[in-house]
């Protein structure tokens, strides 16, 4: 029997916290995607992983030794109505593993059958939507931003049915935690401030051991959220679903649905299918996070004083840190994008203008600076008076390279590699998924994976696939 360093903190939380789950098993698990990088990092032993035993565990068929499986409780406001009772539908926390350098990290399957909390829904995934959450979740692992990680995307035999029947399948996903906005919630709405102080004791144990008390893990949530939703923005990343189930206290991103990049620069752009008013464009962004935030502060009002007024206070201050802490990584980002050491907000306001006003690429734009610092023969005259002002900063090539991905995870690409993938192709994805291993590097013979889509091979929506 293959062996995870299981330590099972959550199990160990009052029961209400959750149910106890084990996964359904399905008809026939196979293994479709490995990750032995992840692996190896997590000390596991990815030989054996890739055998049919490892089929079984990812397929959820074999409950490994050490595992005590469960799906967990929440609450979540989707698109600012509060849904008080949601939980892990179709998910189940086997456990938490314990690196060689003693992290600590949950093993999650998703898609793995029906729980207590799957209300109408059959507590299953499709291939598709998972492998698209493995597709990105590792490009923003190797884009250097939080992230949880998709270990492994096992078939199961099965056919789920959304509009058409697809193949089902299962992913291994590797978090920090699964703690959510939406977990306070749950106990918040119930009244249960007993509940509440146990998971903030739990979550800052977990995340922010240094932190002091509910208001030290507050202040240090906002500021992982500040910096998380700097990095999205500075890659043109848009989350598509930031309700506060989807909102991780750990700062990491999580739950990629009708995610998407920026092709095409513009703050207002929306991709998913479900988001009809534009409240998770991409510059909207930060101030939905602040909102979840605000969301979560009232949580912890009756721990952060006796007095109410008092408690939301001392909330609303440590509030009050998010648009400045954000600004700050925001702008050193878009300076350092630049080539510029220093934060440089006009130049960097301008160059933004003219992207949104050309449609250019925003990917593309910024990585070709590195090639125009010297070169100012190349400039669009669109882009002339800029650039020279942005040479009189003094421009960094080496740094432009450092900071902008010649590759991200563009949609067109992605879209071909699911596609091909749910047919039993994988190359496709195969190639994606070792490009955006190496997104910083000029990589010849890929251009076409660095290149915009051509207009008939746009993205327009996105979906969620849930
Ligand atoms: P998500 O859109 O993946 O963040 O999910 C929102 C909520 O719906 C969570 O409580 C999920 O567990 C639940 N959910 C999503 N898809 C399913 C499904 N196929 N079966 C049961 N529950 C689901
Ligand atoms: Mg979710």
């Amino acid at each position: 029997m293959i062996r995870f360093p299981f330590d099972n903190s959550y199990a160990r939380l009052p029961e209400h916290f959750y149910t106890r789950q084990a996964p359904v098993p399905v008809a026939s698990p196979g293994l479709l995607r490995l990750n032995r990088a992840l692996a190896a990092e997590l000390g596991l032993d990815a030989d054996a992983l890739a055998g049919a035993e490892g089929a079984a565990i990812f397929a959820g068929n074999l409950v490994p030794d050490g595992a005590e499986p469960l799906a967990q409780a929440y609450s979540g406001h989707q698109f600012g109505n509060f849904s008080p009772k949601l939980g892990d539908g179709r998910a189940i926390l086997l456990g938490e593993i314990i690196t060689p350098d003693g992290l600590r990290f949950d093993m999650q399957l998703k898609g793995s059958g029906r729980t207590e909390w799957s209300r109408g829904g059959d507590g299953r995934a499709a291939i598709g939507p998972m492998l698209r959450e493995y597709i990105i979740s590792e490009a923003m692992a190797a884009l250097g931003i939080p992230t949880t990680r998709s270990l492994a995307v096992a078939t199961t035999g099965e056919y789920v049915f959304r509009d058409d029947a697809l193949p089902g399948a299962v992913l291994t996903r590797i978090a920090a935690s699964h703690l959510r906005v939406g977990t306070f919630q749950y106990f918040a709405a119930r009244g249960d401030t007993d509940a509440v102080r146990a998971l903030v004791e739990y979550a800052r144990a977990r995340h922010c051991p240094d932190a002091d008390g509910p208001l030290g893990l507050f202040r240090h949530v906002v500021a992982a959220q500040a910096r998380l939703i700097a990095q999205w923005l500075l890659v043109g990343f848009i989350h598509g679903v930031m309700n506060t189930d989807n909102c991780a206290i750990s700062g990491e991103t999580i739950d990629y649905g009708p995610c998407a990049f920026l092709d095409e620069y513009h703050p207002d752009t929306v991709f998913s299918s479900i988001d009809h008013g534009g409240r998770y464009a991409y510059g909207n962004q930060p101030r939905i996070a602040q909102w979840n935030l605000a969301r979560f502060a009232e949580t912890l009002l009756p721990l952060l004083d006796a007095d109410e007024q008092r408690a939301v206070d001392i909330a609303q201050e440590a509030l009050a840190e998010f648009p400045t802490q954000f600004e700050a990584t925001y702008q050193s980002g878009l300076a350092r994008k630049l080539g510029l050491a220093e934060p440089a907000p006009d130049l960097a306001r301008d160059f933004l203008a003219l992207l949104a006003e050309h449609r250019a690429d925003f990917t593309n734009s910024f990585r070709a600076l590195a090639d125009a610092v010297d070169d100012p023969a190349r400039d669009a005259p669109a882009f002339a008076e800029w650039s020279a002002r942005w040479r009189a900063a003094g421009p960094d090539a080496a740094l432009i390279r450092a900071t902008n991905p010649a590759f991200i995870p563009r949609n067109h690409l992605v879209e071909e590699a699911l596609t091909a993938a749910t047919q039993g192709d994988t190359r496709p994805l195969d190639t994606l998924l070792d490009v955006l291993s190496r997104p910083f590097d000029d990589q010849p013979g890929r251009e076409r994976h660095a290149t915009p889509p051509r207009r008939e091979e746009r993205v327009l929506q996105t979906f969620c696939g849930t």
